[in-house]
């Protein structure tokens, strides 16, 4: 009754999940006639009260679960099987009844090519499988540190990636990105290109897909919508914006990764990075983390608008006018706006191997989970957890928080 209620007076909810358990059971578990009957009425009911709310339900043994998603067409109703995908291996639990899209049951052959022996030895065989076989991971953002990253994910045995930049390889960032050579800064060829040739380079079975253009006019697809990771290395905030609510919208964990190199008078003043790893439910991103800076993903909007405009040789439309800001007097107010960043290949290998090590670990469940992970080379070099920034966040946060209202 709460949760009717409360779906009565929200219109951001789309799916209604309904889960209960069977206490009793302690490995297979199936939906009782009593749950059948129960959900029929129930999907029934939603049907007729609200619009576009789908309806599933899952049911919990000590062991295993079984899950199914409910349609109501014309009053009549059926159901189908579905799988839960987890984002680690430690919390992947068996389904009684094996639908077609289990995603723990896949069981590719490894290493037939030897690529993989070594890495086999490290992980071991179970978590490699996972790896290989079900394993998808969009970049965003295929520069210094993005290219490092991809590189990285297919030495260690991901075979399948999505690189998203809409960036064209340059003379001054051939200094840092792995795989782009001189004759594709002269060609003027795209990052997503550059880097996916070098990725089928090192192994050829890898899939690499390519989506030449901005974050934000990636359309979601089914390949997008099952994606397991996505990794954000891109240091354009509106992206990293854009590129979290896609995440939190398809409810895929995210691993945020950064560079920065603060020079003072000649003399290098920070030179640090970071790694963050969201997962949905862990109730902290990185607009509550303090980690996206709303005056900058304005102004690069703004920016992006104005630029189009030229592009297309439009004047200001009447609509765009009130949106658009005056550029000229927010760049005064944007610390280092339109300003290029230094940039090394070192800094960005650190933090890029960190980022996968990171990853990897999700699927070992090794180490104990570090949602931000900080490299400082100052005075001294050091790794480690960064717990205050955690404990420090906006605990109110509406992009990841679960607003309750009872
Ligand atoms: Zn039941
Ligand atoms: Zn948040």
């Amino acid at each position: 009754m709460y949760a009717l209620a409360e779906l009565q007076e929200r219109f951001d909810i789309d799916c209604l999940i309904d889960v209960h358990t069977h206490p009793f059971a302690h490995r297979s578990v199936n939906f009782s006639g009593v749950d059948d009957r129960d959900e029929i009425n129930f999907v029934k009911f939603i049907n007729e009260n609200f619009d576009d709310m789908h309806y599933a339900s899952i049911v919990f043994s000590q062991e295993e679960y079984e899950a199914r998603y409910w349609r109501c067409e014309g009053g009549k109703t059926s159901a189908s099987p579905l799988a839960i995908k987890t984002s680690t291996t430690g919390e992947s639990i068996r389904n009684s009844k094996e639908p077609d899209c289990d995603f723990t049951r896949i069981e590719p052959e490894l290493a037939i090519d030897g690529f993989l022996n070594r890495t086999a030895l490290a992980l071991g065989h179970e978590t490699l499988k996972e790896i290989v076989g079900s394993s998808s991971v969009m970049i965003v953002g295929v520069g210094g540190l993005g290219s490092v990253i991809a590189e990285n994910l297919v030495h260690m045995g991901f075979e399948r990636l999505i690189l998203v930049d809409d960036d064209i390889v340059e003379k001054s960032n051939l200094n840092r990105i792995v795989g782009a050579y001189w004759e594709d800064a002269e060609a003027a060829r795209p990052k997503v290109e550059a880097v996916a040739r070098h990725l089928g380079a090192i192994r050829p079975s890898v899939v690499v897909r390519r989506e030449q253009k901005k974050i934000e006019d990636v359309k979601v697809d089914a390949e997008i919508a099952s994606l397991d990771w996505i990794i954000l290395a891109t240091d354009n905030h509106s992206s990293r914006f854009a590129a979290q609510e896609l995440a939190f919208k398809l409810f895929i964990p995210f691993i945020s990764a950064g560079v920065a190199i603060t020079v003072d008078d000649g003399m290098i003043s920070d030179y640090s990075g970071e790694v963050i790893v969201v997962r949905p439910g862990d109730r902290f991103c990185l607009t509550c983390l303090n980690r996206l800076n709303p005056t900058k993903i304005a102004f690069e909007r703004a920016s992006e608008l104005a630029s189009a405009e030229q592009h297309t040789g439009r004047k200001e439309t009447a609509d765009h006018a009130d949106l658009r800001p005056d550029l000229q007097r927010l760049k005064g107010y944007v610390l280092g706006a339109n300003v290029k960043e230094p940039a090394v290949k070192t800094l960005n290998s650190v933090l890029g191997a960190l980022a996968v090590e990171q990853l990897i670990d999700q699927y070992t469940g090794r180490t104990e989970q570090q949602p931000i992970l900080v490299y400082e080379r100052n005075k001294q070099s050091v790794i480690y957890g960064d717990v205050e920034s955690l404990e420090n966040r906006n605990k109110n946060c509406i992009t990841c928080g679960i607003i309750t209202n009872y």
